[in-house]
């Protein structure tokens, strides 16, 4: 049969999916000027393919650009087509940014870093996801034999990261049932949120490759495991690490300790772009290892930001091993968009000069909520709408965002949690399952 190669123009979206148009891998360079034509109300296209109240209806024309930066083409072998894309920005048609492009989001987010406080993003997002089709295998947790019964797929899956120009890390079998864990080396700006998106998208590939179905969902089962996404952050200044103070408090840079308090101070009103799906706060409950407090943990799992930990023994030096994790964020968000809100927390914190936060080592979930606000500690929200009512009631935080861009994001997922009325919980969790 004969065939011509495609390549898929596509960007994150509200959503969280991935989604684009396909066009001749020939006119790539053409496209990379003029784009593929894009529609306002698709950022309203919600996970389960309804469309949620859109403000611009059947009206308007935008071009989504693929960008050579993020352009992947992976050929896995046998009869599987090469797989083509290039992640891109969507544009009005004159050429400015589009405001609801998670790309252009992030963007600016980054350029608010380097002006207030001359500071480059580096980092990596870190993800576990589950097979969904398979017996359910106990004993397994860290097994070299779980890791065995993947190690074709873990195999293919670094070679194609590393054609698609990531760095492959580590791969493990993790603790729940049929779960995974990949981590992928660090990288600078806008590419920390590109390669998240391609990673997931490679792992797709190399599943569906072998005929088995993978899934990023924040929690299939209440009862058992989370999904987290862990995105690994640290500073450049020039070409130098700017993250690691010997002196400071947990050793952390004056900046980078602004950076962290921002995050907290703002976790409550940001959670819902970072967290933003209604099984989310399945996941986001104490004694899971996700993160149920805006506090920082030293090397704490129970944390929402985590000082990693560094090694004498590395050939890397401290100063650059040195970083933070964020881990209450979850696979249904747009990295571009989880990335811009930390960012723009983070930033903030930064502008009003506020101090390194203690480091919590204790249970804070056997605390009542006075003693708990005594120590400057929230629970965070516990649902999706309580989420979303605090990101609407923050005037900072609608501000970081493009005109109307928080309004138009909770009728998104307004949209979304409409499709579930009437589902009981199980039900909910198996379609999430399905669409993420
Ligand atoms: N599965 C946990 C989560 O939902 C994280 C476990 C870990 O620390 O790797 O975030
Ligand atoms: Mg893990």
């Amino acid at each position: 049969m004969i065939a011509e190669e495609l390549v898929i123009a596509c960007c994150t979206d509200l959503a969280g999916k991935v989604r684009g148009k396909a066009f001749p891998a020939t006119q790539f360079d053409k496209r990379t000027k003029r784009g593929i034509g894009w529609t306002p109300t698709n950022v309203q296209i919600t996970c389960f393919d309804t469309i949620a109240e859109s403000p611009f209806g059947s009206l308007g024309d935008l071009v989504l650009i693929p960008d050579e930066k993020a352009r992947v083409r992976v050929q896995l072998g046998g009869d599987v087509p090469t797989e083509h894309f290039a992640l891109g920005d969507i544009r009005h048609t004159d050429g400015r940014p589009w405001e609801f492009c998670t790309r252009s989001i992030l963007r600016d987010a980054l350029e608010r870093l380097d002006r207030v406080a001359g500071l480059k993003l580096f980092g990596a997002f870190e993800h576990e996801f589950q097979f969904r089709n398979g017996a359910v295998v106990i004993g397994e947790a860290y097994s070299v034999n779980g890791f065995r019964a993947e190690r074709r797929l873990a195999e293919t899956l670094v070679a194609a990261m590393r054609e698609a120009g990531l760095e492959p890390d580590t791969f493990m079998k993790e603790f729940g049932a049929g779960q995974y864990e990949v981590t992928m080396g660090p990288s600078r700006g806008i590419a920390i949120a590109d390669q998240s998106t391609i990673l997931r998208e490679l792992v797709r590939l190399v599943a569906n490759a072998s005929g088995k179905e993978v899934t990023f969902t924040p929690i299939r089962d209440p009862d058992a495991v989370g999904n987290g996404v862990h995105i690994h952050l640290s500073f450049l200044s020039g070409d130098k690490p700017a993250t690691w103070d010997q002196n400071g408090k947990h050793e952390l840079s004056k900046k980078a300790g602004q950076f962290v308090a921002g995050i907290l101070k703002y976790l409550d009103s940001i959670i819902a772009i970072t967290a933003p799906s209604v099984v989310s706060y399945l996941r986001l409950t104490p004694h899971r290892w996700s993160a149920a407090f805006n506090n920082l943990g030293f090397r704490d799992r129970e944390a929402s930001v985590r000082i990693c930990p560094v090694s004498d023994l590395s050939d890397i030096a401290k100063a650059s091993q040195f970083n933070f994790e964020f881990r209450a964020a979850d696979a249904t968000a747009s990295p571009h968009l989880q990335l811009a809100a930390i960012v723009h927390a983070g930033v903030q914190g930064i502008e009003e000069d506020l101090p390194t936060p203690e480091a919590t080592t204790e249970d804070l979930s056997l605390l009542d909520a006075s003693a708990l606000a005594a120590r400057g500690y929230v629970r965070l929200p516990k649902s999706l709408p309580e989420a979303l009512d605090r990101l609407s009631a923050s005037p900072t935080v609608v501000g970081w965002f493009p005109a109307r861009f928080v309004e138009i994001y909770a009728k998104h997922k307004k949209g979304e949690m409409a499709f579930l009325e009437g589902k009981n919980q199980k039900e909910i969790c198996s379609l999430y399952e399905r669409v993420y």
